[in-house]
């Protein structure tokens, strides 16, 4: 089984020889299994259990579909919820603002998430979004002399490590700058969608909220696959208040389509559906083999635009 599944979130470890990489790779895979309960976390309802078991649970198969490498049996114990309470106020005002659902901590080897109040399905999501992170391709550079004013991501047996790659993204030897961001979120969002579609029909605990949804996106029409929850809340004044909640990173995920569109375009009888062409996204993204993507992308818009559309995204 083990080609087919890798023991922590790291998949590779460059700039050092082979016998050196073997310690490296085997701490991140002792803190994967070492989790410590975070100082603003709180505990898991059994609902969110149930969510999470299920979400764990169907997570590789999912990464196999998309050509990965799922990483093996991470625990309930990897996904840390927040509890806003035990947060500063300028913390929560932050959070609130910068619209963050959670963070894939490498370091820790860790799923950060926002619980969000009344909407156990955006959790969901959420918590799908960074588990995806974490089985997405990542790779870490060690070096004898951090670039000036960085600090290392960690320091394992005296390495300084530095992330390379994360999921599609690519990192500049200064560490100052990382090309393709823009589209690795796409691309992992865009996975939590299919995740959602493919799996949490199944989860009892998210039942009522995909029902409540699929009533608004058929009264919606047009652009309902673009709604991921729908929240109802009571309010103090004893009225009732119903909020939508759309996939996050839309400016992004709008334009990893138009390039997808273009893509398919100038590829008459390549591909089926421009679905095909986000499966090679989706590929890239989760084995960290960009050549296939850079190939697609120079043959639509010419030489050199792979590179330049790192550096715009
Ligand atoms: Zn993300």
């Amino acid at each position: 089984m083990q080609a087919f599944e890798k023991q922590s979130g790291i998949d590779h470890i460059s700039s050092v020889s082979s016998k050196e990489e073997e310690p490296l790779l085997l701490h991140f895979e002792r803190t994967l299994r070492e989790q410590r309960t975070d100082p603003f976390e709180r505990q898991k309802n059994p609902e969110e259990r149930e969510v999470i078991e299920n979400i764990l649970r169907d997570m590789p198969s999912f990464v196999w579909s998309f050509g990965g490498k799922p990483v093996r049996n991470p625990t309930e114990a990897n996904i840390h919820l927040i509890d806003t309470e035990k947060l500063s106020r300028e913390q929560r005002k932050a959070i609130g603002a910068a619209d963050v659902g959670g963070v894939y901590d490498i370091e820790t080897q860790s799923a950060i998430v926002l619980p969000k109040e009344h909407s156990p399905l955006t959790t969901a999501q959420r918590i799908v979004h960074e588990v995806l992170h974490l089985n997405a391709f990542t790779s870490l550079s060690a070096r004898e002399k951090p670039p000036p004013g960085r600090t290392p991501l960690a320091e394992v047996e005296g390495k300084k490590l530095f992330p390379r790659r994360i999921g599609f993204s690519v990192f500049d030897v200064r560490q100052t700058r990382r090309f393709f961001r823009n589209i690795d979120e796409a691309v992992i969002e865009e996975l939590s969608a299919r995740f959602d579609r493919q799996y949490f029909a199944n989860i009892p605990a998210l039942a009522q909220e995909i029902e409540k949804r699929e009533q608004v996106r058929t009264r919606v029409g047009a652009g309902a696959e673009e709604i991921a929850a729908v929240t109802t809340v009571q309010e103090e004044n004893g009225l009732w208040k119903t909020s939508i909640e759309n996939w996050r990173y839309p400016k992004e995920r709008g334009e990893l389509r138009k390039l997808i569109g273009e893509i398919y375009q100038a590829h008459p009888g390549r591909f089926r559906s421009e679905e095909d062409v986000f499966s090679v996204f989706a590929k890239a993204t989760l084995t960290g083999r960009l050549l296939e993507v850079a190939r697609l992308v120079e043959a639509t818009h010419g030489k050199g635009s792979f590179r330049r559309l790192g550096e715009e995204t």
